[in-house]
């Protein structure tokens, strides 16, 4: 084992822990992303209810001043009908008053319901507070957890990304391309091992992509320290220990 893939291990354990500590903190964020989503929608829906929670209102008010118009126009007619001098007369003011009556006791039903559709709406919109209110709470928790984590972890990531800047600095560009090239291509795994297939014959696999490593490739790796590619995942070699 060379001194080039010795580095690049190592680079590798380096990325790795980095890897580790930044998927923790993208966990956190998506999660208030996610509490930032739920709480779009909810207030979107909460602006819904509360305008027509509005239209009912103005319903009602509007079915009010009708009872209440009608109210005074029977009051009118009850002063007419102690004034009219004949039995026609009366008669015909006593039915206006009857229809008038009726057409209110309709409309004073009609605002009942008005009430109880508002009523309902206005549960519906308070339940719905009570369920943005949680998400909020978990937001800011989530939030408070993550700032916690990026305090704990904040040394730690710094050492980190100080050892990984001097361990790639230590080594050549085109052996720092190669590398990068292999940990993008592989979710940040640049580097496999090769396997012995069976301990009886000299048969080797890439442990990355579990396909044949030819013998010209082991006895490089045996003896130079350069950088070789698997010819099929072109993750670098090296041979374990
Ligand atoms: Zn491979």
């Amino acid at each position: 084992m060379g001194g080039t893939l010795d580095a690049l291990k190592h680079l590798q354990e380096v990325e790795r822990k980095l890897g580790e500590l930044r998927g923790e903190e993208a966990v956190k964020r998506r999660q208030i992303q996610e509490c930032e989503r739920q709480l779009q929608k909810r207030d979107k829906n909460l602006e819904d209810q509360r305008s027509e929670i509005r239209r009912r209102e103005a319903e009602i008010h509007s079915v009010e001043l009708d009872v209440n118009s009608r109210e005074q126009t029977i009051q009118k007619h009850r002063i007419a009908l102690n004034q009219v001098k004949t039995n026609k007369d009366y008669a015909a003011i006593l039915t206006t008053i009857n229809t008038e009556k009726a057409d209110t006791s309709k409309l004073e039903s009609c605002a009942l319901e008005l009430m109880n559709v508002k009523d309902a709406l206005r549960a519906a919109h308070d339940e719905l507070v009570g369920e943005r209110d949680k998400i909020e709470e978990r937001r800011t928790r989530t939030e408070a957890r993550l700032n916690a984590y990026l305090e704990r972890t904040r040394s730690e990531c710094a050492e980190l990304t100080h050892e990984r800047d001097e361990a790639s600095a230590a080594l050549p560009p085109t052996v720092m391309s190669t590398f990068d090239r292999a940990a993008e291509r592989h979710d940040g795994e640049a580097l496999a091992a090769v396997r012995k297939v069976n301990p009886k014959r000299d048969e080797f696999i890439c442990a990355g992509c579990n396909m044949t490593v030819t013998l010209e490739t082991i006895n490089s790796l045996r003896t130079r320290d350069e950088v070789v590619q698997c010819s099929i995942c072109g993750r670098i070699l090296f041979l374990e220990e």
